[in-house]
């Protein structure tokens, strides 16, 4: 049969996510999802927004929730932008900011999605290849560019950059886009939202899918200059007006306000990930530094493609990528409960000693 497509559609080459199993009895660390669940009060505000007022449109300048994601970071609230999960806000990043006639520029192993954008958007591109030691140089990004992006930490490697190192990025790069995705900040990095008001072309994205545990709800946000903002405000509006449902806001407000919650959640993140990296570096594996809540890590031996079957045939899944060749031995691991640590160390010691 015939495809009526476009051939726009034709040409992309679409993300794919990693995957969320229909079985639930895994240790699942697969996705980057936080082990514990959201705040207590974050559940009660949903209660309450569904008792009330679903039948009624939300706000469609979110003002209640970029307050509260304001006083957060010590912001104003027309320097933030709210979107339904840090993807979309990275969307209309995309399409509002980096579309130039000079190439935007962002590491050879980075977070997946942005090709996959340049190519909706049909934003030129060119890729810097990462350090030996798989940290992002940033002497590398001296080129005259349509813009710069990347994670810090970077994703699937978690490997951060100090802060005096973006920094010192900011001040080669005055005249284009410096986007830094934190989606992992929380988990030890160094946040670059303390020089948003010395820099003008800094935006920052943030996302409530990891350090506060709300994945599901998919609400995400971007920090930057009045004007940067207001100018993925003119996307937003030009797409869908109301990206941020009542639930989703409630939600959200609730999470952003409970920062006990939310430090006592990433302070056990981070002490489990410590204790993980020492267990699997006994069992003989190569661990890369991480500020995020997953780490990306090697056998000096195993194969990473068998090692992930090996793991899901004994019901603990983890995250695998093929290509580039450079990251195939690696599995990139979330970071879960204790409980969760222990039976992939111990199903992993199992795997090793019967091979
Ligand atoms: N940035 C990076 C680096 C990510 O790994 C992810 C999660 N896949 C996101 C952004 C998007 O997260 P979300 O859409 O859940 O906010």
């Amino acid at each position: 049969m015939s495809k009526f497509w476009s051939d726009v559609v034709h040409k992309l080459t679409p993300y794919v996510p990693g995957e969320q199993p229909k079985l639930d009895n895994l240790v699942k660390l697969n996705t980057n999802e936080n082990p514990y669940g959201p705040s207590p009060k974050v559940i009660a505000a949903l209660k309450l927004e569904a008792a009330d007022s679903l039948r009624l449109y939300p706000d469609p300048n979110s003002d209640a929730l970029k307050a509260a994601i304001a006083e957060v970071h010590h912001l104003q609230a027309k320097q933030v932008f709210v979107g339904n999960g840090s993807d979309e806000v990275l969307a209309h990043v995309f399409q509002a900011l980096l579309k130039h006639s000079r190439p935007l520029l962002f590491p050879d192993i980075t977070y997946s999605f942005y090709p996959v954008y340049c190519g909706l958007y049909d934003i030129e591109y060119q890729t810097i290849p990462l350090a030996e030691d798989f940290s992002i140089n940033i002497d590398d990004y001296d080129q005259p560019n349509g813009g710069i992006i990347f994670p810090n930490p970077n994703a699937p490697t978690g490997v951060p950059l100090s802060l005096a190192t973006i920094e010192k990025l900011l001040k080669k790069n005055t005249q284009s886009v410096v986007v830094i995705d934190e989606a992992y900040v929380d988990f030890g990095t160094e946040s670059a939202v303390s020089l948003i008001n010395t820099y003008p072309n800094l935006l920052v994205t943030h996302t409530l899918s990891k350090a506060r545990s709300l994945a599901g709800l998919r609400v995400g946000y971007a920090l930057g200059h009045p004007d940067l903002i207001e100018a993925l405000i003119r996307v937003k509006d030009s797409f869908n007006s109301y990206p941020i449902d009542r639930f989703a806001s409630a939600g959200a407000i609730a999470a952003m306000q409970d920062t006990a919650y939310f430090e006592e959640t990433c302070s056990k993140v981070i002490a489990t990930r410590v204790a993980l990296i020492k267990d699997l570096t006994q069992l003989g594996f190569d661990v890369l530094p991480s500020g995020a809540n997953f780490i990306f890590a090697k056998h000096q031996v195993k194969d990473g493609a068998e090692l992930t079957a090996l793991l899901r045939q004994k019901n603990v899944i983890v995250r695998h990528f093929k290509s580039p060749s450079r990251v195939a031995p690696y599995l990139r691991i979330t970071i879960g409960t204790e409980a969760q640590s222990t039976a992939l160390i111990d199903t992993l010691t199992e795997i090793l000693l019967a091979a």
